[in-house]
Formats: C-alpha cells, sequence, structure tokens
C-alpha cells in the first residue's frame, strides 16, 4: 500500500526535466512512439497493453453505485474485463456498418457502460462525444446536430425524458443503444413512421460483437474525441482532439497527478467535460491505476467516506468541489481519516491561497493548481508535488510546454512589433494574454465548423487562450482573468479574480463573483456579489465590513465599490461561476443563449 512518505514523485526536479525533455522519449513510457504497424489508438495503450502485460487482473474502474450502500461495495471491472466488452463494442459497430469517423454520444451518468462506449469507439475509429446527463433536450440537441452524431448511447429514463422529445430534430442519427434495458423495453421505441433511429438495447447490440477485436493501424492524426467547452464565455465551441494526444495525457498524468500503478485515483469531473475524459478516463488508464467512478452527485460526508473507505492515493477536483467541501465545515471532515492521500490537485477555476491552507489542515496535504482547457486537451501549467506549493498561483509550465504572456493594449488587442508580430512580456508581474507554442501532441485540430475561429486562434506559432495571467520573477504563472472579464476602472484593469481570492479570506464568505458595473461618473465601477456562509447574516454592518476588508487588502482602486449578497451565483455545469450572467443581470439584459439555459444557480451544483 502506498503511503505519502514512501512513493517517491515521478518529477523530482523540475528544472532538470525541462532542460532534458524531449516529446519523442515521452512516448518510451507506452512502448514507443506510434509505429507504422500499429500505429497508436488511446483504446489499445489505456486497456489491452496492460492485458498483453499480464496485468489484466489489475482493477481499473471501481464503480460506486448512487445508493448510500455504494460506497461499501463497489463493483470493481478489471483491465481484462473493460478489454474485452470494448472488444465487442467496437466489432458491433463495425459490423452495424459504423466505419472509422462515426461520431458516437454518450447522454448516461457516470456508469460503467459509458466507459465501455468511449473506448469501444475509439477501438474501433470512431470519434467520441461524452454529454453531460443533466443537460437539458434543447443543449443536447445542438450538440447531437453539431456532432453530426450517428450512434447515442444512453439509459431508459434518460431516452424518454429527453431524447425522445427530440429524436426528430436528428437527421443523421441512425442507432440509440439504450444501457441497461431489456428488449421488451425497447420495443415500440423505434420510430418508423418517420423513418428514426433504429433504438435497442446495449445487451443486444453487444452480443452481436465478437470478443477479440482486431484494432488496427490507427494513424496519429486519427480524431478520437470530439469534446464541447463549458461555455462559459459563449455558445460552447466543438473541440476535435486526436489519438496522438495521449502521450500528453499520460504524461501529465505521472508529471502532474503523480500517478504510481498500485494508485487509487479519483477524479471527480464528469466525463461530459473534457477533465472527466483525458483524467478521468484516459490518463489513469494508461497509467494503470484503479480509478475510482462515483455515480452519485455531491455530497461533501460521502466524499469523505470514499477518499477514506476505498484509501484514495491521488484526487483531482475542482475549485467549486473544494468550496463545497470547505462550506460542510470542518467538524465533518474531522471525522475521517485521510492518510492515504498524497495529492490533491485541482482545475477549473482559480484556487485561491485560502483555499490551497483549508486543504492542507483537513487532507494533511496542500492542493495543487493546474491550468489547462479543452483546446489544450491536458494538463499545461502546474504546480508540482516535489515542489513547495506557490498558493494562489497556477503553478510552471510542464515539462516539454513553451508558454509565454503576449501584451495586449487597454482594448483586448495584441500588441505587434515592426514586424507585426507580437511582442511577448519579459517584466516580471506584468499581465498578458497566456500563449503556448503550438505542437504540443493534445492541442485541439479543430474548431468543428468553424475554420475561421480556429485560425484566430493562433499568432505567429503560438495558441492564444484568451486568459490574462502574469508570471512572477520564479517563473511561476498566476491567473488574471478570462479576456472578457477584465474589468477597466479609473485607468486600472482589474482582473476579477484578485477581488474575489480577497473576498472569500473573509470567514464570512464561502463564494465571489465580481464584474465591472458601468457608471456614469466613474465609467466603471467594481461590484461584488457575494455568498455567504450559512452562519451569517446579510447585514449592513457586514456589508461594511467586507468593504473595509477589501480596501485594507487591496487598496481604494481595485476594492469593490458595491457589495451585493446573493444566494447562490450563476455556474456553468461543469462549476464556473459565469460573471457574464452576473453582468447581463445588472444591466437588465435577457441572456437567452444555449448556455443561460445549461446555467444552474443552485447551491448544490456538481463540479
Ligand atoms: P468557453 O470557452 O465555452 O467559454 P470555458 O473556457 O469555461 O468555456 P473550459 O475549456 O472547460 O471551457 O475551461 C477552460 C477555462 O477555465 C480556462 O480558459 C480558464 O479560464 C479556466 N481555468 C481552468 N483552469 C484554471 C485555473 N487553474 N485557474 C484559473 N482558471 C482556470
Ligand atoms: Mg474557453
Amino acid at each position: 500500500m502506498n503511503t505519502r512518505s514512501t512513493t517517491e514523485p515521478w518529477l523530482l526536479d523540475y528544472d532538470v526535466a525541462v532542460r532534458a525533455f524531449d516529446w519523442t522519449q515521452a512516448w518510451d513510457d507506452l512502448g514507443g512512439p506510434p509505429d507504422a504497424e500499429r500505429g497508436v489508438n488511446i483504446a489499445d495503450l489505456a486497456l489491452d497493453r496492460h492485458v498483453r502485460a499480464g496485468r489484466g487482473d489489475h482493477v481499473a474502474l471501481r464503480w460506486i453505485g448512487r445508493q448510500a450502500d455504494g460506497v461499501d461495495e463497489p463493483v470493481d471491472l478489471t483491465y481484462a474485463m473493460l478489454a474485452s466488452r470494448t472488444d465487442r463494442f467496437a466489432s458491433a459497430l463495425r459490423r452495424h456498418r459504423f466505419g472509422p469517423g462515426t461520431g458516437v454520444a454518450s447522454l448516461t451518468g457516470r456508469i460503467p457502460d459509458l466507459y465501455v462506449s468511449v473506448l469501444g469507439t475509439l477501438k474501433a475509429h470512431g470519434v467520441f462525444t461524452p454529454l453531460f446527463s443533466a443537460f437539458g433536450p434543447e443543449p443536447i440537441a445542438q450538440r447531437l446536430r453539431l456532432g453530426r452524431i450517428r450512434v447515442l448511447v444512453t439509459t431508459p429514463l434518460l431516452y424518454r425524458r429527453k431524447v425522445a422529445q427530440i429524436i426528430d430534430q436528428l437527421p443523421d442519427l441512425e442507432l440509440v443503444l439504450i444501457c441497461g434495458a431489456t428488449e421488451d423495453q425497447t420495443a415500440g421505441s423505434t420510430n418508423r413512421r418517420t423513418g428514426g433511429p433504429r433504438v435497442v438495447s446495449l445487451g443486444s447490440f453487444l452480443s452481436d460483437g465478437s470478443e477479440a477485436f482486431e484494432i488496427g493501424y490507427t494513424a496519429p492524426e486519427t480524431p478520437a474525441l470530439l469534446h464541447f467547452t463549458s461555455g462559459t464565455t459563449g455558445t460552447p465551441k466543438g473541440a476535435v482532439h486526436v489519438h496522438g494526444a495521449v502521450v500528453t495525457h499520460h504524461m501529465t498524468g505521472r508529471l502532474v497527478l503523480d500517478l504510481h500503478p498500485d494508485d487509487v485515483f479519483w477524479c471527480t469531473a464528469d466525463p461530459g467535460w473534457v477533465t472527466g475524459t483525458s483524467y478521468g478516463i484516459i490518463a489513469p488508464l494508461t497509467n494503470g491505476v484503479t480509478s475510482i467512478v462515483d455515480e452519485a452527485d455531491f455530497d461533501a460526508e460521502r466524499w469523505y467516506r470514499i477518499l477514506e473507505r476505498h484509501r484514495v492515493d491521488v484526487f483531482y477536483t475542482a475549485p467549486t468541489a473544494i468550496r463545497m467541501l470547505q462550506r460542510s465545515g470542518v467538524e465533518l471532515a474531522a471525522g475521517f481519516d485521510f492518510d492515504a492521500l498524497r495529492l490533491v490537485a485541482s482545475v477549473g477555476e482559480p484556487l485561491d491561497a485560502d483555499a490551497v491552507h483549508w486543504c492542507e489542515r483537513v487532507f494533511g496535504v496542500p492542493v495543487l493548481d493546474t491550468w489547462w482547457q479543452t483546446e489544450t486537451g491536458g494538463i499545461m501549467i502546474a504546480n508540482y508535488r516535489s515542489q513547495p506549493v506557490r498558493a494562489g498561483s497556477m503553478g510552471r509550465p510542464l515539462p516539454g510546454i513553451e508558454a509565454t504572456l503576449l501584451a495586449r493594449t487597454a482594448d483586448g488587442e495584441l500588441v505587434l512589433d515592426a514586424d507585426g508580430s507580437p511582442v511577448e512580456i519579459d517584466d516580471p508581474d506584468t499581465s498578458g494574454e497566456l500563449a503556448l507554442r503550438v505542437g504540443w501532441p493534445s492541442m485541439f485540430r479543430a474548431y468543428l465548423d468553424q475554420d475561421d475561429r480556429y485560425r484566430k486562434a493562433f499568432v505567429d506559432g503560438w495558441y492564444r487562450s484568451g486568459d490574462l495571467a502574469r508570471r512572477d520573477g520564479d517563473g511561476y504563472y498566476w491567473f488574471v482573468g478570462r479576456g472578457d472579464d477584465v474589468i477597466k476602472t479609473a485607468g486600472h484593469l482589474i482582473g476579477p479574480f484578485e477581488v474575489e481570492s480577497v473576498l472569500d479570506e473573509h470567514p464570512a464568505v464561502i463564494e465571489t463573483g465580481v464584474i465591472g458595473k458601468p457608471d456614469a461618473t466613474a465609467g466603471t465601477i467594481v461590484k461584488a456579489f457575494v455568498v455567504l456562509a450559512h452562519d451569517h447574516e446579510p447585514t449592513e454592518e457586514l456589508r461594511r465590513e467586507l468593504l473595509g476588508h477589501a480596501r485594507a487588502r487591496l487598496g481604494a482602486a481595485v476594492a469593490p465599490r458595491e457589495i451585493e449578497f446573493v444566494d447562490a451565483l450563476p455556474h456553468t455545469r461543469s462549476g464556473k461561476i459565469m460573471r457574464r450572467l452576473l453582468k447581463a443581470r445588472e444591466l437588465g439584459e435577457d441572456e437567452g443563449d444555449i448556455s443561460a439555459l445549461e446555467s444552474a444557480p443552485e447551491r448544490t451544483e456538481r463540479p
């Protein structure tokens, strides 16, 4: 059994690793770079490779059903079991004449069939799109249409509640596979009158397949996944990823998440988001660990029980989840033993120093922040287990990744030099647009049907992330804000996060969203929406105290001028604060687009 003290980190010396890094060598750990015979297939490296190496009996997924005793009675699926089930899925796809490039999507909760469908599709050279099961019918229809999805995997309940009503709007859909259904339950669902898709049980589909599927040569550039972005800043974009990306997943799983083969790993993200696929499916499996999959939604006590009972070594979650754990109080956590836990990491939103220290107190290890996007496919900037954590910073670029900051004008345009090239910022602590040198293996290869937008994301060999950051004198990156969220007020450029993290430090505050509010005299003022901890009342006195606290820490120019107490903030389904909805609400605008439909302002939103 691993303990914190005896497992040596993979990345012992950051500077040495950066100097020595070479992408060709990074493949060595996966048996070498793609060759002429096999090429590279994510599912082969995730499953069959372990079986060939004699580790077929190792548990790949430990599935915890949503019922209360699920935590004590998990279902284990070994690498060998998954390898043969995915063979069946892949060969059934072929038998039903779904060839390479077929778009397959899932709309299910976190159940084993979801994992079988993803990896089975990859074996058959299809392109997989996992959809978050809590989406409403309209966002589901939009993504299925955009992705020209031909095969959908779903459950009887989700089919009845969400799919049946949109099925006429999906001309590309040919086959619906229903998990856990008998033929009786699917009979009659076929929409023959309008020539709609066939609806069959996943079980009968799998019985059409065979347990020995030959994956065949997979070129590294073969599309594998179509992921929609979270839609925090607008309508979600479809980012296309290829099989060759797997070397980034594997390598970041090792160097950042520090996965060792006997680890128990838990990534809390739903596979409907890129984190839940890159780090909930691919990286843990290529690294040969046991991955926890919990079907249930967030519940602080349940999460603590899972961490304790299953002796989770590595835990990858999101700042929203950490805030929700904080909200449940330290007393609850004190009743549990987290001595197996040696690494906690987070992604998705800025992680303030307060959360880092809270985790240190509760778990005995700090949270390591990591930064990346749907477009980057994998972690690009991170804090590492072997280095002292710099609380509040996103960390340093991964070995093999070159990052820079590009200077921007006050209007958000790039500053160009005499040759028309963007100007890189060398001075420490100066914010600019975070950009990455093109060419890392998991870089997205297209925005689906948006070639122009894709081209505009690149300049002079750099990928523009759209996020603003600064870099300190030691090369650590600090998140400033999304390009669109930055506030210009009285000659200052303010990132909402710096204001939010100061307010979040206050013991009465759970979560804050900061925006620029138009003002007749000042042009724009800083306004904060604040969610209070359950034991604090929204009084005038507390408002004054928070304004004073912010002013003392930030100075009058940056501190908020207005504070409004709210019960909850609007989040995307992936857990990010949607500041543009706060802005729209402030301006009395109607935000009627698809992302607004997906936002759920409840406190209980699952990250
Ligand atoms: P959309 O592009 O549709 O508006 P999105 O950008 O929220 O949605 P994702 O790709 O899921 O979609 O999220 C990536 C973004 O999340 C990053 O660009 C960044 O703004 C934010 N993010 C991710 N990790 C961090 C982090 N460690 N610190 C701060 N922000 C982060
Ligand atoms: Mg984005």
